[in-house]
């Protein structure tokens, strides 16, 4: 709990960022302080080290900080899934509805298929869930790329905004902090 309360402590609030009325959750300050990210990747790897992860999938692009650090101490492989547009080989997309319009998230056709299984298993991470547009989409994508979602992982949930409950029709959630 009090290692809890040092990584909440670690990250840093501003105001009305990128829209008025925004309380941004800003986690380079947490990036920032080698105990807090420590900390942080202590508990992901004990929560996740004696599970079966062929991949972890990272959402652009904070989800590729936290992502990527986990898969390297767990000795697993990484996915990252970006915006349309930005991965070089053929990509398959998955749109979800924003307040105003709609966003997309793409991942290579071929990004669950080294591992050499039929289903291999992926853990879905992000740093933050807010509406839980962006990872509902992402678990969509995981599966339509021939994997299986064992879990979307969070370091903050916004859970006022309840975005959790329509991912949770599909995978497990984890959020190491809940705001
Ligand atoms: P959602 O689709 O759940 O509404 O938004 C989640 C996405 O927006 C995540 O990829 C997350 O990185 C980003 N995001 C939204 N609000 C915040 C915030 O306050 N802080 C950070 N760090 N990311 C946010």
């Amino acid at each position: 709990e009090a290692d809890k309360t040092y990584l909440s402590n670690s990250i840093r609030e501003i105001e009305d960022f990128q829209k008025p009325g925004i309380k941004f959750k800003d986690i380079t300050t947490l990036l920032g302080d080698a105990k807090a990210f420590h900390l942080l990747m202590d508990h992901l790897v004990e929560r996740y080290e004696n599970r079966e992860i062929d991949y972890i999938a990272g959402i652009e692009s904070r989800g590729f900080i936290f992502g990527s650090a986990l898969a390297a101490r767990l000795r697993t492989r990484f996915v990252p899934i970006r915006k349309p547009g930005k991965l070089p080989y053929t990509t398959i997309s998955e749109k979800y509805s924003l307040e105003y319009g709609v966003d997309a998230v793409s991942i290579h056709i071929d990004a669950f298929t080294g591992a050499g299984k039929a289903k291999p298993k992926v853990l879905l991470i992000d740093d933050l869930i807010a509406t839980g547009g962006t990872a509902t989409a992402a678990v969509n994508l995981i599966n339509k790329a021939g994997a299986e979602c064992i879990e979307a992982c969070f370091v903050i949930n916004l859970t006022f905004l309840q975005g959790d409950l329509d991912i949770k029709k599909t995978t497990s959630v984890y959020s190491v902090l809940e705001v």
